[in-house]
């Protein structure tokens, strides 16, 4: 049911913890399973040096997060905007379906994190112009997808 790199992450997340004094930290929920996700972001002219994150989950929810924090090190703010739930699950060599809501959230996450940023900053960027920070859950996604 999970891909080896699924069971990777799960096992030996990367980059797990806290980041003290972040340049952005946010903080995302998935009701459906209770997964609650918490990112911390090191930002320096753009370029995002360092990302821990905090996962209280399930296994697939801490898979894309311990991924999604390797696919964001060392990238500028405008390509971590760009990083979908969908590269994310892809580069773990796919996600059950039913899971594949838990990608979203490391998504979400990303996007939380650099919103919070970009407030203390008073900085805007275009990939974050959808972006609705107290959207509890991805409404735009089927519903029915689980069933
Ligand atoms: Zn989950």
């Amino acid at each position: 049911m999970y891909s080896e790199k699924v069971m990777d992450h799960f096992m030996n997340p990367r980059n797990v913890g806290e980041i003290e004094n972040a340049d952005g930290v946010g903080q995302v929920g998935n009701p459906r399973c209770g997964d609650i996700m918490k990112m911390y972001l090191k930002i320096n002219n753009n370029i995002i040096e360092d990302v821990k994150f905090k996962t209280f989950g399930c296994g697939s929810a801490i898979a894309t997060s311990s991924m999604a924090t390797e696919m964001i090190i060392g990238k500028t703010i405008e390509e971590a905007l760009d990083l979908t739930n969908k590269e994310v699950a892809n580069a773990l060599d796919g996600l059950p379906p039913i899971k594949m809501h838990c990608s979203v959230l490391a998504e979400q996450a990303v996007k939380s994190a650099i919103y919070d940023y970009a407030k203390k900053n008073n900085l805007y960027f275009e990939g974050l112009k959808d972006f609705n920070p107290d959207e509890e859950e991805d409404h735009h996604h089927d519903h029915d997808e689980e069933y």
